[in-house]
Parts: structure tokens; C-alpha cells; sequence
């Protein structure tokens, strides 16, 4: 069974040792794999976070060209960055969209002209509106019990 890797996006076969993998094994996927732990340990244990941030804090000062060198000595590295940054941006998006689509009541909004009015955070519609057409593509409840 192959399954995609969370970083490149590519069809890997995981390791029979490790059923759960979930990046490749290629070196940047292995990277990017660490990196997102760190992310996670940094969000959830405030003890990691200021171990790690001070001592990083003092490096980069003592190293302030540090990346720059290395971003311009390793092109694909950056290359690789920036598409992977645009990976991660690309499932966040996908994300906020899935949100709507999963908010709980069943959807029958019939196509038509609407008026959008933004909201302010606290509640307040905003004078500005706009006129929309929107069309549905597909009636996703349709089908739901009724
Ligand atoms: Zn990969």
C-alpha cells in the first residue's frame, strides 16, 4: 500500500518497520517531518519553547548572516522552501473552505443574487455590501435524513 507524503506530496511505500510513516524518506521530507514535530513540542510544551528560543536567540545573534549565506549558497534549498511554504499555505486554505462545508446545519441556499455584508468582530454589519451571484454547483444535503 502506498501512501502520500505530507511534505512533497509524492506516492511512497512506507517502511515495514514504520506502518505509521508519513513522510518519505527522502532527506527533505525526513527535515520537514522534524521540523513540524518541533512545531508541534514548541506549541505544546512552554518549557521547550523557552529552552529552545533563548539558546537559538543567542545563536542567530552571534550569527546574524547565517541563513542569508546559506539561502544564497543552496538554491534548492529555497526553491524547495518556498514550494513547500506553498504547500502548507495551499492546505490551510483548503482547510478554512472545509470548515464551511462542515458547519452542522443542512445547506439549501437556491443560486441567485445576494447581498454580502461584511461583519465586524463584534457583530456589527458593516455599511458596505456587495452583489453576488452565486450558483450552486450541487445541493450537498440533498440526501441528508430528512
Ligand atoms: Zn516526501
Amino acid at each position: 500500500m502506498s501512501k502520500r507524503c505530507k511534505a512533497c506530496g509524492q506516492d511512497f511505500r512506507p517502511r515495514p518497520q514504520v506502518p505509521k510513516q508519513t513522510y518519505c524518506s527522502t532527506p527533505e521530507c525526513q527535515r520537514e517531518r522534524r521540523r513540524s514535530t518541533q512545531q508541534k513540542k514548541r506549541r505544546e510544551d512552554p518549557d521547550y519553547l523557552g529552552n529552545d528560543s533563548d539558546y537559538y536567540k543567542e545563536w542567530a545573534s552571534k550569527n546574524s548572516d547565517y541563513w542569508k549565506r546559506y539561502r544564497e549558497d543552496h538554491p534548492d534549498y529555497t526553491d524547495r522552501n518556498r514550494q513547500m511554504q506553498q504547500n502548507r499555505n495551499q492546505k490551510q486554505r483548503e482547510a478554512r473552505i472545509a470548515k464551511v462545508d462542515v458547519s452542522g446545519q443542512p445547506f439549501s441556499l437556491p443560486s441567485g443574487r445576494y447581498r454580502l455584508t461584511p461583519i465586524t468582530a463584534d457583530g456589527i454589519a458593516n455599511e458596505d455590501a456587495w452583489i453576488v451571484e452565486i450558483t450552486v454547483l450541487s445541493a450537498l444535503c440533498e440526501d441528508s435524513e430528512a
